[in-house]
């Protein structure tokens, strides 16, 4: 692995995280650094034999996609090999650290690969049977057994269990919770009891008094969130990946479900309400992070344009850039390009302050080391 060297300047993100906590490539104002790297990690330079790989240019931490299914494509049956195609993808695409949500395929065959992303797991969904996409995650016949199954999750992943909090009841036609609130109490009690943290994906809003009221550690999407719960993720430090290239395709949802013209009708409301209520979120303070949701629907290398969905919230392209980077990462525990810490980092021609688009065309990607 060759020895590389990189100097540029870190755009300042203000007081994203707090003072105590400043490490690495974290800015609130910005600065000029100098990266030497060797075997995939940020060391002490200089190093006479290191390559320069840039001199000059805005230098970020590697983005980090919070909400990514390596081990799902449509139509299923992903092989590892497949699956590593698409981590390879969001790679290139400047996601360098992937929570991934729920996996069919257990991904973690990869790591250590040379130049791969680093991945943070959920293990599966947990569901109950014919209450979510056949065959994603574990069915479970019986709501009750959910703290059991979130505790076996929890151990065949890396720190994260994810709940499917809501999904259409086709007796009902509409969505409806999949859990009682006792049952999501015990999951998140067991949860946290394995040292895991616990997600839920939840679209409407009836789920949500639940999830939030159990303390899960976050939501994925919540197009549901009410002013009321907004204010209870915040004070409770509950996070949210809206996953807003995902929320894009509701209306093609809704186009599927003719026969379910309630769900249907919701599906179209909670798309037109998200980006009100997710600026809502961002306002009130929320820890909003950044995630595709790619795997189903959402094609995998999309990173970007969910930031730059994210950049329309209100906090501009500087909130957008912290919610991918250093506030994500330091939300996972992930490196900042510390010495010590893996080097992933993206290095731009322009500010992505001023034009958020600089992302996509990065002067280099630098993912453990390996210039890709
Ligand atoms: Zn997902």
């Amino acid at each position: 692995m060759d020895q590389l060297h990189i100097r540029g300047r870190v755009p300042g993100l203000g007081k994203v995280v707090p003072d105590s906590e400043l490490r690495g490539l974290d800015s609130v104002e910005d600065r000029d650094v100098e990266l030497w790297i060797a075997d995939g990690v940020v060391v002490e330079g200089p190093l006479p034999d290191a390559v320069t790989v840039a001199d000059g240019g805005w230098i970020v931490p590697g983005l980090v996609d919070a909400h990514n299914h390596v081990g799902i494509a449509p139509g299923m049956g992903v092989t590892i090999e497949q699956a590593r195609a698409f981590a390879a993808a969001d790679a290139r695409a400047g996601a360098l650290l992937i929570r991934e949500v729920g996996s069919p395929v257990d991904t973690h065959p990869l790591d250590g690969d040379p130049g791969g992303p680093v991945l943070v797991r959920a293990g599966r969904h947990i569901a109950r049977r014919k209450r979510y996409l056949r065959d994603y995650g574990v069915e479970l016949e019986h709501p009750d057994a959910l703290a059991a199954e979130v505790r076996t999750q929890a151990r065949a992943g890396d720190g994260w269990v994810k709940l499917v909090g809501d999904w259409i009841d086709r007796d009902i036609g509409d969505l409806a919770p999949l859990w009682t609130d006792d049952q999501l109490v015990a999951a998140v009690a067991a949860a946290h009891d394995e040292g895991a943290r616990i997600t839920a994906h939840i679209f409407g809003t009836d789920a949500l008094h639940g999830a939030i009221a159990a303390g899960v550690d976050c939501i994925e999407h919540g197009t549901g969130l009410t002013d009321d719960l907004i204010e209870q993720l915040a004070t409770k430090r509950i996070a949210l990946v809206p996953t807003m290239i995902q929320v894009e395709n509701f209306p093609s949802i809704a186009e599927g479900a003719d026969r379910f013209p309630t769900y249907a009708a919701h599906m179209r409301a909670l798309h037109a309400g998200a980006p009100a209520v997710f600026a809502a979120a961002v306002e009130a303070g929320v820890q909003v992070f950044a995630g595709t949701d790619a795997g189903g629907f959402v094609e995998h290398g999309r990173i970007v344009d969910e930031v730059a969905a994210l950049a329309g919230l209100g906090w501009g392209a500087t909130g957008a850039l912290a919610a991918a980077t250093v506030a994500a990462r330091r939300w996972l525990s992930a490196g900042r390009c510390e010495v010590g810490d893996r080097a992933d980092l993206l290095v731009l021609a322009a500010d992505p302050r001023i034009d958020i688009a600089a992302l996509r065309a990065p002067v280099a990607v630098v993912c453990g080391g390996v210039v890709l």
